[in-house]
């Protein structure tokens, strides 16, 4: 995975490579105990039809996996996209996992897709894809067993149709909790649809303030470029620009905008809602998505989909700081030449851990038949995010101070092989997750 050439793009591999990688910063861990936390528990693959709208039958395939269960119900989201392939699903169900233990919220890791492209559908067709979806899912969902939430091509409508389903299926009882990020008068929770961009913007104050990036103290008065303008680009825009931040660039699939003065993120969003893209936003100039990630400003914000920063484009990144709302938007090369030239990355697992985090305590109001004040709900994630990135910075403190320590555990344990290097924050953050998922599986017991 070194050169452009050969770089590995397939996400699971990634997944996979990334928890080996934090594997070895933990020399007791069973070699066993590591092959099972990198593979997915269990893949259902769904092919289905749909009579559209048009009369025609058509045929689709969606994928629900669960990563692992050790700490919780499987939680994570379902994402509807053309390119959708079930190692992208398992590799994101892995990353919940990961994410969940991270946070501390008591969930195991899942993940569901559907190939299927709803910008050239009409509406009920996608709800027909959903309620089929789920229908055939059956009980392989439920409120303790695997609860879906928004992602790519999918939002609270879509999320209160999988409710609508599971409820039908399961009359009688308290179903709320099957699925999060609904609407908030069906259960859903006051700041849900703002939190994985309101917990980036917490992590990245907290890291900013721990002196993560040398020079850069704040979010306010920083430049801030954004790859993305869904649910999570959006309201980062909103959100950083609320906190004293300056937004140079957003994009969407269709190509960005760039206005050295500041972008209006809530202009953007009205032009982006009136001809489907950000681009030829009044004031602004055009650029690429591969212009967008070579600016220069202080925080970068991949906010979109995965391997976006490559091998091949990494070099020309020149923000000081990476911070993912995406999930996997940077490969393990291009992570070792950002640290290599000094550009610290939050990762996913941390930074965009604010929307699970969120869709936790909207489960919790589902249990207990309550619902929480926004102002509640935005004090409990700060924390949780503050105390996340603590952990996350403090473990690769810890673990860049006790390198030869490590070596000699690892001999001790038969381990040896390449030399240990000082650590980035996604190894950190995936030592932190693989360590505590691994702690509850051996608590509970290898059964039988
Ligand atoms: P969304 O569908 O609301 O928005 C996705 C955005 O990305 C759209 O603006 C789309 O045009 C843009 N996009 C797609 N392909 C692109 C490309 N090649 N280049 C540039 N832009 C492109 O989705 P979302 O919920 O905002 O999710 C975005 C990312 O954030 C995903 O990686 C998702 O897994 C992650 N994420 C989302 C949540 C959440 O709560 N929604 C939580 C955690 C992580």
């Amino acid at each position: 995975m070194t050169s452009p050439q050969t770089e590995d793009l397939n996400p699971y591999h990634i997944a996979q490579h990334q928890c080996e990688h934090a594997a070895r910063y933990l020399p007791e861990l069973n070699d066993g105990l590591v092959y099972y936390l990198k593979r997915a528990d269990r893949t259902i693959t769904i092919e289905f039809p749909i009579q559209t709208q048009d009369g025609k039958v058509s045929n689709f395939r969606g994928y629900r996996v669960i990563h692992n269960r050790a700490r919780g119900p499987g939680k994570g989201g379902l994402r509807y996209h053309p390119d959708v392939t079930v190692d992208e699903v398992r590799a994101l169900a892995s990353w919940m996992t990961w994410k969940c233990a991270v946070l501390n919220v008591p969930f195991g890791g899942a993940k569901g897709g559907v190939v299927c492209d709803p910008k050239q559908l009409p509406k009920v067709d996608v709800e027909k894809i959903t309620r089929r979806y789920i229908a055939d899912l059956g009980n392989s969902i439920g409120p303790h067993q695997d609860i879906p939430a928004p992602d790519v091509n999918t939002n609270a409508e879509t999320m209160a149709w999988i409710y609508d389903t599971y409820d039908n299926m399961h009359k009688g009882q308290n179903n709320l909790g099957v699925v999060t990020g609904k609407p908030v008068n069906i259960g859903g929770s006051y700041g849900r649809q703002q939190a994985t961009a309101r917990g980036l913007l917490f992590a990245t104050q907290k890291a900013l303030a721990r002196g993560v990036v040398r020079g850069l103290s704040s979010v306010e008065g920083a430049t801030v470029v954004i790859q993305g303008y869904g649910n999570a680009g959006y309201n980062a825009a909103w959100l950083f620009a609320e906190a004293g931040a300056r937004i140079l660039a957003v994009s969407d699939s269709q190509g960005g905008v760039f206005d050295a003065d500041g972008i209006d993120p809530a202009k953007a969003l009205e032009h982006k809602r009136a001809t489907g893209s950000v681009t030829d936003l009044e004031g602004a100039r055009n650029l690429t998505n591969e212009e967008l990630l070579a600016l220069p400003c202080d925080i970068l914000i991949p906010a979109a989909l995965e391997n976006q920063i490559r091998a091949d484009n990494a070099a020309n990144v020149q923000a000081r700081f990476v911070a993912e709302a995406a999930n996997g938007p940077t490969t393990p090369a291009a992570d070792r030449i950002l640290f290599g030239r000094d550009i610290p990355v939050l990762p996913d697992i941390l930074a965009n851990a604010g929307g699970v985090t969120v869709s936790y305590y909207e489960w919790v109001q589902n249990n207990e038949n309550e619902q929480w004040e926004e102002s509640e709900v935005n004090e409990k994630l700060h924390k949780k995010m503050l105390r996340a990135t603590d952990a996350v910075i403090d473990k690769q403190e810890e673990i860049n101070e006790s390198l030869d320590a490590l070596e000699d555990r690892r001999a001790e344990n038969g381990r040896a092989g390449d030399p240990l290097e000082p650590v980035d924050l996604r190894t950190s953050a995936f030592v932190l997750a693989v360590e505590r998922v691994a702690e509850v599986t051996l608590e509970r017991g290898i059964w039988p």
